[in-house]
């Protein structure tokens, strides 16, 4: 069966809303709900990760690959630095400077601190989903030198920012509904959310609909971030997660403003992905080996 041409004149998310947090909330922290101001939310999207601040008592706070205080350092931290928690795991216990805890914030970079030296909201935070489970060979696609993968078997229908469509700021691959997607790259899983102007996520879309459905962005450690849009149902991963390049993340659908079954793919320079940052994924992937057509 053909597949339906997906037109839809454009990608930007339903609402923009930056979000904000009274400044009498724990006065002096500095907070921001989300760590995601300035990034466009749904309505339908729950808060993903918060922002938390260092402090050490003055000493630098190591930053690490693993959530324990042997394992390699990748950085570090200076007093009042702000850090966005994605979610926290179980390691070693610390007793420092806020709290004493066995608890371990992964922050954006989808590296670890202790979460005895972060100050942040009193409320639980999400524990980080364990690694996605590798999948068979036979399912695995083949990853290139650059890491980087297709996350469709697809031809591409529809480009970035065309005469016809100069606001579709990504590329679009039209394939049947329920097919896997792919992370394009490996990663943190920054975001997974509905966006959409009215109604669901859970049914098909039409152009008269704004937004991406269900979504997902993919940040690398260099900061280079992935989009996905128009997902059948939520996506399969979670903020916070990480994942490897080819790892299942959702399933083809035609949510948000779609008229057809395909993956809306985008490509940005950096995370928060705008509408600024967005370049062709097309001589993208194809510079990074991958086999678009
Ligand atoms: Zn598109």
């Amino acid at each position: 069966m053909p597949a339906k041409t997906a037109k839809h004149a454009k990608h930007q998310p339903a609402k923009r809303r930056h979000r904000r947090v009274s400044a009498a909330v724990v006065a002096g922290l500095g907070l921001i709900a989300g760590g995601l101001a300035g990034v466009t939310a749904s309505p339908a999207e729950a808060a993903a990760s918060v922002s938390g601040t260092v402090s050490t008592g003055g000493l630098v706070l190591n930053v690490r690959k693993e959530a324990r205080t042997g394992a390699a350092r990748v950085g570090t931290l200076l007093e009042g630095a702000k850090v966005t928690i994605m979610c926290q795991v179980k390691g070693n216990p610390v007793s420092g400077t806020v709290r004493s805890t066995d608890l371990w914030d992964m922050i954006a970079s989808g590296m670890y601190v202790s979460d005895a030296y972060v100050k942040r909201p009193a409320t639980p935070l999400p524990l980080c989903a364990p690694p996605t489970p590798k999948s068979g060979p036979t399912t695995t696609p083949a990853v290139g030198t650059s890491g980087w993968v297709l996350p469709v078997p697809a031809a591409m229908n529809s480009g970035f920012r065309t005469v016809d469509r100069p606001s579709h700021n990504g590329m679009d691959l039209a394939i049947a509904r329920e097919t896997p997607i792919k992370a394009a790259h490996a990663g943190v899983v920054m975001r997974a959310f509905c966006n959409v102007s009215a109604g669901t996520c859970d049914t098909d879309g039409s152009l008269s609909i704004v937004g991406c459905g269900w979504s997902l962005e993919i940040r690398d450690d260099e900061g280079i971030t992935t989009r996905y849009c128009h997902m059948v149902r939520r996506p399969t991963v979670v903020p916070g997660q990480r994942v490897a390049a080819g790892d299942l993340v959702g399933f083809v659908g035609s949510s948000g403003q779609s008229t057809g079954p395909h993956l809306h793919f985008e490509i940005h320079t950096a995370f928060p992905a705008t509408i600024e940052n967005a370049i062709d994924p097309f001589p993208y992937l194809k510079a990074k080996g991958v086999p678009v057509r």
